[in-house]
Protein backbone atom coordinates (compact mmCIF):
# COMPACT_ATOMS: atom_id res chain seq x y z
CA UNK A 1 0.00 0.00 0.00
CA UNK A 2 1.54 3.32 -0.98
CA UNK A 3 2.12 5.74 1.84
CA UNK A 4 -0.45 8.10 0.57
CA UNK A 5 -3.05 5.18 0.27
CA UNK A 6 -2.48 4.08 4.11
CA UNK A 7 -3.11 7.75 5.54
CA UNK A 8 -6.05 7.91 3.57
CA UNK A 9 -7.42 4.72 5.35
CA UNK A 10 -6.22 6.15 8.70
CA UNK A 11 -8.23 9.26 8.20
CA UNK A 12 -11.66 7.73 7.24
CA UNK A 13 -10.89 5.75 10.71
CA UNK A 14 -10.69 8.83 12.91
CA UNK A 15 -11.74 11.79 11.31
CA UNK A 16 -15.40 13.18 12.04
CA UNK A 17 -17.08 12.39 8.11
CA UNK A 18 -18.14 15.87 7.40
CA UNK A 19 -16.41 15.93 4.86
CA UNK A 20 -15.87 13.91 1.52
CA UNK A 21 -12.02 14.55 0.97
CA UNK A 22 -10.57 12.84 -2.10
CA UNK A 23 -8.51 10.48 -1.48
CA UNK A 24 -4.95 12.15 -1.33
CA UNK A 25 -2.85 13.54 1.76
CA UNK A 26 -0.86 16.48 0.76
CA UNK A 27 2.75 17.16 3.36
CA UNK A 28 4.41 19.69 1.78
CA UNK A 29 4.01 22.45 -1.05
CA UNK A 30 5.72 25.49 -2.67
CA UNK A 31 4.20 28.26 -4.39
CA UNK A 32 2.00 26.96 -6.28
CA UNK A 33 2.73 23.15 -5.64
CA UNK A 34 1.77 20.57 -3.45
CA UNK A 35 3.39 17.19 -2.55
CA UNK A 36 1.50 14.39 -1.42
CA UNK A 37 2.93 11.66 0.52
CA UNK A 38 4.08 9.46 -2.16
CA UNK A 39 5.85 12.34 -3.23
CA UNK A 40 3.50 13.33 -6.20
CA UNK A 41 3.29 17.11 -7.16
CA UNK A 42 0.20 18.58 -8.02
CA UNK A 43 -0.99 22.06 -9.28
CA UNK A 44 -2.51 24.23 -6.89
CA UNK A 45 -5.30 26.44 -8.55
CA UNK A 46 -6.99 26.32 -5.46
CA UNK A 47 -4.98 27.97 -3.04
CA UNK A 48 -6.82 26.12 -0.22
CA UNK A 49 -10.12 27.83 -1.35
CA UNK A 50 -8.33 31.10 -1.74
CA UNK A 51 -6.83 31.31 1.82
CA UNK A 52 -2.96 30.81 0.51
CA UNK A 53 -2.75 33.78 -1.46
CA UNK A 54 1.11 34.54 -1.34
CA UNK A 55 1.36 30.74 -1.83
CA UNK A 56 2.39 27.85 -0.16
CA UNK A 57 5.89 28.56 2.38
CA UNK A 58 6.17 31.94 1.18
CA UNK A 59 9.87 32.19 2.99
CA UNK A 60 9.14 35.93 4.27
CA UNK A 61 5.45 34.80 5.47
CA UNK A 62 7.10 31.80 7.37
CA UNK A 63 10.12 33.40 8.93
CA UNK A 64 7.21 36.79 10.40
CA UNK A 65 5.15 33.52 11.57
CA UNK A 66 8.39 31.52 13.56
CA UNK A 67 9.89 35.22 14.62
CA UNK A 68 6.52 36.43 16.22
CA UNK A 69 5.91 33.03 17.65
CA UNK A 70 9.74 33.58 19.38
CA UNK A 71 8.70 36.84 20.50
CA UNK A 72 5.02 36.96 21.46
CA UNK A 73 1.97 34.97 20.44
CA UNK A 74 -1.47 35.84 22.98
CA UNK A 75 -1.88 38.28 25.19
CA UNK A 76 -5.79 38.84 25.04
CA UNK A 77 -7.83 41.65 24.53
CA UNK A 78 -7.25 42.80 28.20
CA UNK A 79 -4.83 44.51 27.26
CA UNK A 80 -3.35 45.89 23.35
CA UNK A 81 -0.83 44.26 21.59
CA UNK A 82 1.31 46.33 19.18
CA UNK A 83 1.54 44.46 15.86
CA UNK A 84 -2.74 44.12 16.40
CA UNK A 85 -2.72 47.88 16.45
CA UNK A 86 -0.70 47.94 13.51
CA UNK A 87 -2.68 45.46 11.35
CA UNK A 88 -5.81 47.61 12.35
CA UNK A 89 -4.03 50.75 11.12
CA UNK A 90 -3.40 48.97 7.74
CA UNK A 91 -6.82 47.63 7.56
CA UNK A 92 -8.67 51.05 8.14
CA UNK A 93 -6.31 52.84 5.78
CA UNK A 94 -6.01 50.54 2.75
CA UNK A 95 -10.57 50.05 2.95
CA UNK A 96 -10.79 53.78 3.74
CA UNK A 97 -12.88 52.62 6.48
CA UNK A 98 -12.81 53.11 10.48
CA UNK A 99 -12.50 50.73 12.99
CA UNK A 100 -11.51 46.59 12.75
CA UNK A 101 -12.68 43.86 15.22
CA UNK A 102 -10.50 40.72 14.98
CA UNK A 103 -11.66 37.12 15.08
CA UNK A 104 -10.78 33.53 13.53
CA UNK A 105 -12.56 32.77 10.66
CA UNK A 106 -15.08 34.14 7.73
CA UNK A 107 -18.06 33.00 9.73
CA UNK A 108 -17.27 34.50 12.75
CA UNK A 109 -16.26 37.85 11.20
CA UNK A 110 -20.01 37.33 10.04
CA UNK A 111 -21.59 36.76 13.50
CA UNK A 112 -19.73 40.07 14.28
CA UNK A 113 -21.84 42.02 11.71
CA UNK A 114 -25.18 39.84 12.20
CA UNK A 115 -24.84 40.71 16.09
CA UNK A 116 -23.55 44.47 15.54
CA UNK A 117 -26.97 44.86 13.62
CA UNK A 118 -28.75 44.01 15.74
CA UNK A 119 -27.88 45.75 18.50
CA UNK A 120 -27.20 48.96 16.58
CA UNK A 121 -30.92 49.09 16.29
CA UNK A 122 -31.32 47.37 19.58
CA UNK A 123 -29.62 50.79 20.86
CA UNK A 124 -31.43 52.86 19.02
CA UNK A 125 -34.81 51.33 20.48
CA UNK A 126 -35.75 50.21 17.15
CA UNK A 127 -37.27 46.60 16.44
CA UNK A 128 -35.44 45.33 13.97
CA UNK A 129 -33.41 42.00 13.77
CA UNK A 130 -34.11 40.63 9.98
CA UNK A 131 -31.83 40.24 7.33
CA UNK A 132 -32.08 40.46 3.89
CA UNK A 133 -29.44 38.40 2.53
CA UNK A 134 -29.49 36.00 -1.23
CA UNK A 135 -30.17 32.93 -2.98
CA UNK A 136 -27.01 31.20 -3.14
CA UNK A 137 -24.99 33.19 -1.01
CA UNK A 138 -22.55 31.47 1.52
CA UNK A 139 -21.63 33.49 4.65
CA UNK A 140 -20.43 30.42 6.43
CA UNK A 141 -21.84 27.47 9.07
CA UNK A 142 -21.92 28.55 12.27
CA UNK A 143 -25.77 29.23 13.20
CA UNK A 144 -25.49 33.09 12.88
CA UNK A 145 -23.96 33.10 9.64
CA UNK A 146 -25.98 29.77 8.71
CA UNK A 147 -29.08 31.63 9.04
CA UNK A 148 -27.93 34.25 6.23
CA UNK A 149 -26.18 31.40 4.02
CA UNK A 150 -28.58 31.05 1.12
CA UNK A 151 -28.26 27.65 0.42
CA UNK A 152 -31.68 25.74 1.67
CA UNK A 153 -29.54 22.38 1.88
CA UNK A 154 -27.13 23.70 4.35
CA UNK A 155 -30.16 25.15 6.25
CA UNK A 156 -32.47 22.45 6.40
CA UNK A 157 -32.58 20.37 9.73
CA UNK A 158 -30.71 22.60 12.46
CA UNK A 159 -33.96 23.94 13.67
CA UNK A 160 -35.21 27.17 13.57
CA UNK A 161 -32.98 29.98 12.01
CA UNK A 162 -33.13 34.02 11.29
CA UNK A 163 -35.04 36.07 11.00
CA UNK A 164 -33.64 36.22 7.48
CA UNK A 165 -35.22 36.63 4.28
CA UNK A 166 -33.49 35.57 1.26
CA UNK A 167 -34.12 37.04 -2.26
CA UNK A 168 -32.53 36.05 -6.04
CA UNK A 169 -29.17 37.22 -6.25
CA UNK A 170 -29.06 40.54 -8.51
CA UNK A 171 -33.25 41.11 -7.99
CA UNK A 172 -33.24 44.45 -6.67
CA UNK A 173 -36.66 44.49 -6.68
CA UNK A 174 -36.96 41.72 -4.73
CA UNK A 175 -34.81 43.07 -2.22
CA UNK A 176 -36.89 45.81 -2.27
CA UNK A 177 -40.05 44.08 -1.38
CA UNK A 178 -38.26 42.19 1.27
CA UNK A 179 -37.68 45.44 3.20
CA UNK A 180 -41.76 45.24 3.98
CA UNK A 181 -42.16 44.81 8.14
CA UNK A 182 -44.69 41.69 7.55
CA UNK A 183 -46.24 43.02 10.38
CA UNK A 184 -46.95 46.56 8.89
CA UNK A 185 -45.40 49.64 10.10
CA UNK A 186 -41.82 50.93 9.51
CA UNK A 187 -39.43 48.11 8.35
CA UNK A 188 -37.73 45.46 10.91
CA UNK A 189 -34.52 45.16 8.22
CA UNK A 190 -31.26 45.93 10.37
CA UNK A 191 -29.19 45.06 7.22
CA UNK A 192 -28.72 43.64 3.54
CA UNK A 193 -25.92 41.00 3.51
CA UNK A 194 -24.16 40.54 0.28
CA UNK A 195 -21.30 39.36 -1.43
CA UNK A 196 -19.82 41.33 -4.81
CA UNK A 197 -18.54 38.01 -6.31
CA UNK A 198 -20.93 35.04 -5.48
CA UNK A 199 -18.15 32.77 -4.77
CA UNK A 200 -19.34 28.97 -2.63
CA UNK A 201 -22.69 29.60 -4.85
CA UNK A 202 -20.84 29.73 -8.26
CA UNK A 203 -18.90 32.65 -9.10
CA UNK A 204 -21.17 34.85 -9.92
CA UNK A 205 -20.39 38.34 -10.08
CA UNK A 206 -22.86 41.30 -8.85
CA UNK A 207 -24.82 42.35 -12.04
CA UNK A 208 -24.23 46.11 -12.91
CA UNK A 209 -25.57 48.92 -10.70
CA UNK A 210 -27.04 46.20 -8.18
CA UNK A 211 -24.72 47.09 -5.38
CA UNK A 212 -24.90 50.26 -6.12
CA UNK A 213 -28.93 49.70 -5.72
CA UNK A 214 -28.76 47.80 -2.67
CA UNK A 215 -26.53 51.12 -0.99
CA UNK A 216 -29.48 53.18 -2.34
CA UNK A 217 -32.25 50.36 -0.55
CA UNK A 218 -30.62 50.82 2.73
CA UNK A 219 -30.09 54.26 2.39
CA UNK A 220 -33.67 55.09 1.76
CA UNK A 221 -34.92 52.59 4.62
CA UNK A 222 -32.02 53.34 7.26
CA UNK A 223 -30.60 49.80 6.96
CA UNK A 224 -27.29 48.49 7.16
CA UNK A 225 -25.28 47.40 3.85
CA UNK A 226 -22.57 44.66 4.66
CA UNK A 227 -20.18 43.09 2.15
CA UNK A 228 -18.98 39.52 2.61
CA UNK A 229 -15.37 39.94 1.35
CA UNK A 230 -14.26 36.62 2.80
CA UNK A 231 -13.33 35.43 -0.27
CA UNK A 232 -13.38 38.88 -1.98
CA UNK A 233 -10.91 40.32 -0.15
CA UNK A 234 -7.41 40.92 0.31
CA UNK A 235 -5.99 41.59 -3.38
CA UNK A 236 -7.60 38.27 -4.83
CA UNK A 237 -9.97 40.22 -7.43
CA UNK A 238 -7.49 42.86 -8.32
CA UNK A 239 -8.37 45.81 -5.80
CA UNK A 240 -7.24 45.64 -2.10
CA UNK A 241 -11.22 44.94 -1.63
CA UNK A 242 -14.11 43.87 -3.72
CA UNK A 243 -16.19 46.81 -2.83
CA UNK A 244 -13.36 49.35 -4.84
CA UNK A 245 -13.58 47.10 -7.72
CA UNK A 246 -17.51 47.26 -7.45
CA UNK A 247 -17.28 50.64 -6.25
CA UNK A 248 -19.83 51.29 -3.69
CA UNK A 249 -19.58 52.15 -0.31
CA UNK A 250 -20.46 49.46 2.19
CA UNK A 251 -21.05 50.33 6.08
CA UNK A 252 -19.10 47.25 7.10
CA UNK A 253 -17.41 44.30 5.57
CA UNK A 254 -15.95 40.40 6.57
CA UNK A 255 -12.65 39.81 5.59
CA UNK A 256 -10.97 35.93 6.34
CA UNK A 257 -9.96 33.48 3.75
CA UNK A 258 -6.47 35.24 2.29
CA UNK A 259 -6.17 37.35 5.02
CA UNK A 260 -3.27 35.48 6.72
CA UNK A 261 -2.27 33.69 3.90
CA UNK A 262 -3.46 30.33 5.76
CA UNK A 263 -2.88 31.60 9.12
CA UNK A 264 -6.13 31.90 10.72
CA UNK A 265 -7.75 34.93 10.75
CA UNK A 266 -11.15 37.00 10.38
CA UNK A 267 -11.87 40.18 10.38
CA UNK A 268 -14.99 42.62 10.71
CA UNK A 269 -14.42 46.06 8.95
CA UNK A 270 -16.60 49.10 10.10
CA UNK A 271 -17.11 52.57 9.36
CA UNK A 272 -16.14 55.16 12.18
CA UNK A 273 -19.96 55.62 12.29
CA UNK A 274 -20.46 52.06 13.36
CA UNK A 275 -18.05 51.99 16.20
CA UNK A 276 -20.70 52.66 18.88
CA UNK A 277 -22.36 49.85 17.76
CA UNK A 278 -21.19 47.46 19.79
CA UNK A 279 -20.71 48.74 23.18
CA UNK A 280 -17.92 47.25 25.76
CA UNK A 281 -18.66 43.72 26.68
CA UNK A 282 -21.24 42.95 24.08
CA UNK A 283 -19.33 40.79 21.57
CA UNK A 284 -15.60 38.95 22.08
CA UNK A 285 -13.29 36.05 21.19
CA UNK A 286 -10.11 35.24 22.98
CA UNK A 287 -8.05 34.37 19.83
CA UNK A 288 -9.21 37.40 18.20
CA UNK A 289 -6.35 39.80 17.17
CA UNK A 290 -3.51 37.68 18.50
CA UNK A 291 -0.05 38.80 17.51
CA UNK A 292 0.78 35.47 15.78
CA UNK A 293 -2.33 35.75 13.58
CA UNK A 294 -2.15 39.55 13.29
CA UNK A 295 1.53 38.91 11.86
CA UNK A 296 0.59 36.55 9.49
CA UNK A 297 -1.58 39.01 8.11
CA UNK A 298 0.57 42.50 8.01
CA UNK A 299 2.96 39.82 6.43
CA UNK A 300 0.52 39.12 3.74
CA UNK A 301 -0.53 42.37 3.31
CA UNK A 302 3.91 43.57 3.21
CA UNK A 303 4.10 40.89 0.49
CA UNK A 304 1.01 41.59 -1.72
CA UNK A 305 2.13 45.08 -1.90
CA UNK A 306 6.39 44.20 -2.40
CA UNK A 307 5.39 41.39 -5.15
CA UNK A 308 2.54 44.17 -7.13
CA UNK A 309 0.19 40.92 -6.77
CA UNK A 310 -3.12 43.21 -6.54
CA UNK A 311 -2.48 44.63 -9.58
CA UNK A 312 -1.11 41.04 -10.85
CA UNK A 313 -4.41 39.46 -9.46
CA UNK A 314 -6.09 41.65 -12.12
CA UNK A 315 -4.22 41.00 -14.98
CA UNK A 316 -3.20 37.01 -14.25
CA UNK A 317 -7.09 37.28 -13.96
CA UNK A 318 -7.44 38.80 -17.11
CA UNK A 319 -5.28 35.73 -18.79
CA UNK A 320 -7.04 33.53 -16.90
CA UNK A 321 -10.35 34.70 -18.62
CA UNK A 322 -8.86 34.36 -22.10
CA UNK A 323 -7.44 30.71 -21.25
CA UNK A 324 -10.69 29.40 -20.19
CA UNK A 325 -13.03 31.17 -22.59
CA UNK A 326 -10.54 29.13 -25.09
CA UNK A 327 -11.51 25.54 -23.49
CA UNK A 328 -15.17 26.96 -23.77
CA UNK A 329 -14.87 27.64 -27.48
CA UNK A 330 -13.05 24.43 -27.95
CA UNK A 331 -15.63 22.40 -26.20
CA UNK A 332 -19.14 23.47 -26.42
CA UNK A 333 -20.40 20.34 -25.72
CA UNK A 334 -19.55 20.28 -21.87
CA UNK A 335 -18.59 23.85 -21.31
CA UNK A 336 -21.23 26.73 -20.96
CA UNK A 337 -18.96 29.99 -20.32
CA UNK A 338 -16.08 31.46 -17.83
CA UNK A 339 -17.32 34.21 -15.84
CA UNK A 340 -15.57 35.73 -12.77
CA UNK A 341 -13.17 38.51 -11.55
CA UNK A 342 -9.55 38.74 -11.22
CA UNK A 343 -8.49 35.11 -9.64
CA UNK A 344 -11.76 34.27 -8.87
CA UNK A 345 -13.08 32.71 -11.49
CA UNK A 346 -15.27 29.55 -12.62
CA UNK A 347 -15.91 27.85 -15.84
CA UNK A 348 -19.26 26.90 -16.13
CA UNK A 349 -20.44 23.49 -17.34
CA UNK A 350 -23.71 22.72 -19.22
CA UNK A 351 -26.36 21.21 -17.18
CA UNK A 352 -26.06 17.84 -16.86
CA UNK A 353 -22.61 17.77 -15.86
CA UNK A 354 -21.74 18.13 -11.85
CA UNK A 355 -18.48 19.86 -11.18
CA UNK A 356 -18.09 18.52 -7.99
CA UNK A 357 -17.26 14.70 -10.15
CA UNK A 358 -13.90 16.60 -12.17
CA UNK A 359 -12.25 17.05 -9.05
CA UNK A 360 -11.20 13.62 -9.09
CA UNK A 361 -10.08 13.52 -12.54
CA UNK A 362 -8.40 16.65 -12.73
CA UNK A 363 -6.85 16.13 -9.44
CA UNK A 364 -5.20 12.56 -11.52
CA UNK A 365 -4.34 14.89 -14.12
CA UNK A 366 -2.60 17.31 -11.79
CA UNK A 367 -4.08 19.49 -10.96
CA UNK A 368 -6.27 20.74 -7.73
CA UNK A 369 -9.59 22.64 -8.44
CA UNK A 370 -12.50 23.10 -6.11
CA UNK A 371 -16.29 23.28 -7.11
CA UNK A 372 -18.86 25.69 -6.68
CA UNK A 373 -21.94 25.77 -7.10
CA UNK A 374 -23.22 22.44 -8.97
CA UNK A 375 -21.68 23.41 -11.96
CA UNK A 376 -18.37 25.69 -11.92
CA UNK A 377 -14.98 24.18 -11.69
CA UNK A 378 -13.56 27.11 -9.33
CA UNK A 379 -10.07 28.50 -9.67
CA UNK A 380 -9.04 30.73 -7.01
CA UNK A 381 -4.60 29.93 -7.27
CA UNK A 382 -2.62 31.85 -5.60
CA UNK A 383 -1.64 35.15 -6.09
CA UNK A 384 1.51 34.60 -7.15
CA UNK A 385 0.68 32.28 -9.61
CA UNK A 386 2.66 32.25 -12.64
CA UNK A 387 1.57 32.66 -16.61
CA UNK A 388 3.26 29.73 -16.73
CA UNK A 389 1.67 27.86 -13.99
CA UNK A 390 -1.83 28.98 -15.45
CA UNK A 391 -1.36 28.07 -18.60
CA UNK A 392 -0.63 24.32 -17.39
CA UNK A 393 -3.41 24.34 -15.09
CA UNK A 394 -5.90 25.32 -18.24
CA UNK A 395 -4.18 22.77 -20.15
CA UNK A 396 -4.60 19.76 -17.13
CA UNK A 397 -8.16 21.22 -16.85
CA UNK A 398 -8.71 20.93 -20.90
CA UNK A 399 -7.66 16.92 -20.42
CA UNK A 400 -10.72 16.25 -18.33
CA UNK A 401 -12.85 18.76 -20.09
CA UNK A 402 -12.09 16.17 -23.61
CA UNK A 403 -12.49 13.14 -21.37
CA UNK A 404 -15.68 14.18 -20.74
CA UNK A 405 -16.81 14.99 -23.95
CA UNK A 406 -15.18 11.30 -25.44
CA UNK A 407 -18.09 10.29 -22.51
CA UNK A 408 -20.57 11.98 -24.35
CA UNK A 409 -19.86 11.56 -27.88
CA UNK A 410 -20.07 7.42 -27.58
C1 LIG B 1 -15.60 30.76 3.14
C2 LIG B 1 -16.58 31.83 3.30
C3 LIG B 1 -17.19 32.08 4.54
C4 LIG B 1 -16.94 31.23 5.75
O1 LIG B 1 -15.66 31.35 6.23
P1 LIG B 1 -15.13 30.30 7.34
O2 LIG B 1 -13.74 30.77 7.62
O3 LIG B 1 -15.19 28.95 6.71
O4 LIG B 1 -16.03 30.39 8.51
C5 LIG B 1 -18.06 33.15 4.62
N1 LIG B 1 -18.33 33.92 3.55
C6 LIG B 1 -17.78 33.70 2.35
C7 LIG B 1 -18.11 34.60 1.20
C8 LIG B 1 -16.90 32.64 2.17
O5 LIG B 1 -16.37 32.39 0.98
Amino acid sequence: MSRNAELVARARAVLYPNYKPQPISFESGTGCTLVDADGREILDMAAGVAVCSVGHSHPRLAEAIAEQARTLMHVSNYVYNTVNIELAEALVKKSGMGRAFFCNSGGEANEALLKMARYHFFAKHEPRARIIAFDNGFHGRTLGALSMTGTKKYREGFGELGPVTHVPFGDLEAARAAMANPKGGATDVAAIIVECVQGEGGVLPAPEGFLQGLRALCNEYGALLFLDEVQTGVGRLGAWFGFQKFDVQPDAISLAKGLGGGFPIGVMVTTEALAGSLPPGMHGTTFGGNPLACRAALTVLAILETENLVEGAAAKGALLDELLAGVVERHPAVCAETRGVGLLRGLVLKPGFAARDCLGLAMDAGVMLTAAGERVLRFTPPLVVTEQELRAGVACVEQVVQALEAKTST
